[in-house]
């Protein structure tokens, strides 16, 4: 079945709303959880967009998980989690993630994803200080084995299908769900589970400027995926008395082309030259750490610069790492400038101001030996804001100019769930058949902890499918009884 219809019966045991990792995860999960039990469940996954959009971001990240070559977890995580968040993270959620990632790995080598591992010398960063590995065909890869398992067992699949309203019987439980399909009517389908996998608010920048400013309306977006997410998952939970969680306005962006739509434009080479704005002036320490972390923090201030705007400004000394055009992913060549003359021309800003960013920066850089690879210690002395790390002078043109944007990954954001993915409402209470996985639940405060989101989608995104099964096959035992 394609598309929900007015004629047609509207009865699931459980409907799954989004069709990302998240979703495609509890659809499988719930049909193997129900076959494995000797149950019939009727399994519906509806999502907005058509049959070759859906899929969320999911359908276009790269899926980096932060895992050892080995597939264990890195020892950084767990303290990651705990420091970035200062103390915020749920100690319970954390513990149940990480003490099922590894079985989550192993359910998805079964259902035939393939991870490629030693893969860091490959990914557009020249000085890191995770380990990441990735599935082949990255998220997509995910999304279809986990969308053939859920298709051979027998779960149902609504497009062009958008959810809008939770419906809750006396008893306070889920009894339903309003969807709105192609033609704009309403269809209540009638259900005794919700499972909520309707990701975070990146097409919702109004939603997203109440947070950020109105330079919320000038992000770039990593992918076409982020339209899709209006934040309405959220939205539901808080109408029926849910309880929210992790730190709203909190988002993870990247420093991408500010020309191209491609899919995850970066420009990862700041790090080897200066950011200046609008203005011709510097305003971030463009060598503070290691990416992808950095580049998330000079994007957030990026996004605080005047249109989102800044331009990268490198020399010809950048050829003396080799490969860095690997930290590229723009699909648009570098500015080639002769002249800081000719720079000014393109940010249009006083040629005077930037030329005097660039003497002041020169001019403050200490001795010490340049090493792309780590934390080099060769910074500035007396400049504001420093670079601590990989400062070279800017003295041997031709220049290579490239102007950037805060480009939005996802929103960090969303419902609380206990450890079985049961969302709470307002009083820490679990509501009773609705359960929610992905990135609509919020778990992070003040920084995005790298690589961990798909990876989170898939873990309880299982758990919440097995969970909704058993809470369907009690609900009917209960009916039976009576
Ligand atoms: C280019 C890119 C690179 C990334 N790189 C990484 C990475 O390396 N590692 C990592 O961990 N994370 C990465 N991310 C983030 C990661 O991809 C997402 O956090 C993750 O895929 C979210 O999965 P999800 O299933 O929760 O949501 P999504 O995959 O976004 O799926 C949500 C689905 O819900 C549907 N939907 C939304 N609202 C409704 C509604 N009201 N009714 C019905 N359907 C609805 C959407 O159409 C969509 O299909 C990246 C993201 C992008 C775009």
């Amino acid at each position: 079945m394609s598309k929900v219809k007015k004629s047609q019966e509207v009865d699931y045991d459980i409907v799954i709303a989004g069709a990302g990792i998240a979703g495609m995860a509890a659809a499988a999960s719930a049909a193997e959880s129900a076959e494995k039990i000797g149950e019939k469940i009727s399994i519906l996954v509806i999502d907005r967009a058509d049959e070759k959009n859906y899929g969320g971001l999911s359908r276009w990240t790269g899926a980096f998980f932060q895992l050892e070559n080995d597939f264990s977890i890195s020892p950084m995580l767990e303290k990651e989690f705990i420091e970035f968040s200062k103390g915020k993270v749920d100690l319970k959620l954390l513990k149940t993630f990480l003490g099922n990632a590894r079985e989550t790995i192993e359910w998805l080598k079964e259902k035939g994803v393939e991870f490629e591992t030693n893969i860091m010398d490959k990914t557009p960063y020249i000085a890191w200080r995770y380990n990441f590995i990735h599935p082949k065909l990255g998220g997509f890869g995910i999304l279809s084995a986990l969308e053939s398992t859920a298709r051979r067992l027998g779960v149902n699949f609504a497009f062009e299908t958008t959810a809008l309203k939770l419906m809750l019987s006396e008893d306070g439980s889920i009894n339903g769900l309003f969807v709105r399909v192609k033609d704009g009517s309403l269809i209540k389908l009638r259900t005794s589970a919700v499972i909520l996998t309707t990701g975070g608010c990146e097409g919702d920048l109004g939603k997203l400027a109440q947070y950020l400013g109105a330079n919320a309306y000038l992000l770039g977006m990593y992918s076409p995926g982020e339209y899709y997410n209006k934040g309405e998952g959220i939205r539901m939970v808080e109408e029926i008395g849910g309880k929210l969680a992790g730190q709203f306005g909190l988002i993870h962006v990247g420093v991408g082309d500010a020309r191209s739509n491609a899919v995850m434009p970066v420009v990862n080479i700041f790090p080897y030259g200066i950011l200046v704005n609008k203005r011709g002036k510097r305003f971030i320490d463009e060598g503070a750490d290691y990416l992808p972390d950095h580049s998330n923090t000079v994007g957030l201030a990026i996004l605080q610069q005047p249109d989102n705007l800044a331009y990268v400004i490198c020399d010809q000394k950048i050829n003396s790492i080799p490969n860095w055009k690997r930290a590229i992913l723009s699909d648009h060549p570098p500015i080639i400038c002769n002249t800081i003359e000719e720079i000014s021309r393109i940010i249009g800003c006083s040629f005077s101001d930037l030329k005097k960013t660039i003497d002041d920066y020169n001019s403050s850089i200490k001795e010490g030996e340049f090493n792309p690879y780590r934390l080099d210690g060769k910074g500035t002395s007396g400049l504001e804001p420093p670079k601590s790390n990989w400062a070279l002078p800017l003295d041997t043109p031709p220049f290579i100019v490239y102007p950037v944007r805060a480009i939005l990954s996802h929103t960090c954001f969303g419902v609380a769930i206990d450890e079985r993915c049961r969302v709470l409402n307002s009083d820490d209470k679990p509501i009773n058949g609705l359960y929610a996985a992905g990135e609509i639940i919020g778990m992070e405060y003040f920084r995005y902890v790298m690589a961990t989101s798909v990876f989170r989608a898939c873990v309880f995104g299982k758990i919440a499918g097995k969970e909704a099964v058993n809470y369907v096959l009690n609900k009917l035992g209960e009916k039976g009884k009576n």
